[in-house]
């Protein structure tokens, strides 16, 4: 306790959003931010969990028209507004402390949706060797690691790999999505026979790079494929 109260003198907790010292009693976001972070409630889609414009419906649009091979996601918040640039420095501006107050939303949310998934593993979406190297990080595995630690699941970084160093997803349409990630993955040996895992990420547009990674998955053996991610975007 002492240690932690001269740590965050030393190094004091930043807003994800505004990047300003969050007081001690405010947690992980200042308070201001908090009303500002778009937090996904009902309605939402069965599958994938994007809201929906109305709750007469039970899937969204993209759900509707395509077939997922994952089973069913979460997703904490939309990606618009702060969030959208809070995501961006995680990646490309080393802002990794900022995940602390992502996963600690993620398990006072929806720990209790997870744990009934009773998942044998987590498995986060891995980046290619060149691109982790050049990050320093893989964001989605650091994820993963807060995660699986606050539920007790283990997380597995070396079964899934990426084997080829696509173009990054966001500069592309939903066809060139689907076409640049399929042969993207590849599976080590399922020697452990883990049935029911969760693929976390940092975010979900389409769903192709989450398929990718659960046909691979699934054709090792594994079950029932699920995700987490800390956003959901339009996949329009
Ligand atoms: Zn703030
Ligand atoms: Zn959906």
């Amino acid at each position: 306790m002492l240690y932690e109260k001269i740590l965050s003198i030393l190094y004091p907790r930043r807003c994800p959003v505004c990047d300003k010292i969050v007081n001690v009693h405010e947690g992980k976001i200042c308070s201001e931010c908090r009303k500002k972070v778009p937090f996904i409630k009902e309605p939402r889609c069965r599958k994938c969990s994007k809201p929906l414009s109305r709750k007469e419906e039970e899937y969204c649009y993209d759900c509707r028209k395509t077939t997922h091979i994952y089973k069913r996601g979460i997703a904490l918040v939309e990606h618009k507004g702060p969030v959208r640039k809070s995501i961006y420095k995680i990646k490309y501006n080393n802002k990794r402390e900022y995940l602390d107050f992502y996963s600690e939303e993620i398990i006072k949310h929806y720990g209790h949706v997870i744990k009934k998934w009773n998942p044998d593993a987590i498995i986060p979406v891995p980046l290619h060797k060149k691109r982790e190297i050049k990050r320093g990080y893989n964001q989605a595995a650091l994820l993963a690691k807060k995660i699986g630690a606050a539920i007790s699941v283990p997380v597995y970084e070396d079964i899934l790999l990426r084997i080829r160093n696509t173009t990054p997803q966001k500069a592309l349409s939903e066809k060139d999505r689907k076409k640049n990630v399929e042969k993207a993955f590849h599976i080590r040996e399922n020697k452990v026979k883990l049935n029911r895992m969760i693929i976390v990420d940092d975010i979900y547009t389409t769903g192709s790079t989450i398929d990718a990674c659960a046909k691979c998955l699934k054709s090792a053996g594994a079950e029932d494929i699920y995700f987490i991610t800390i956003s959901i975007g339009d996949g329009m």
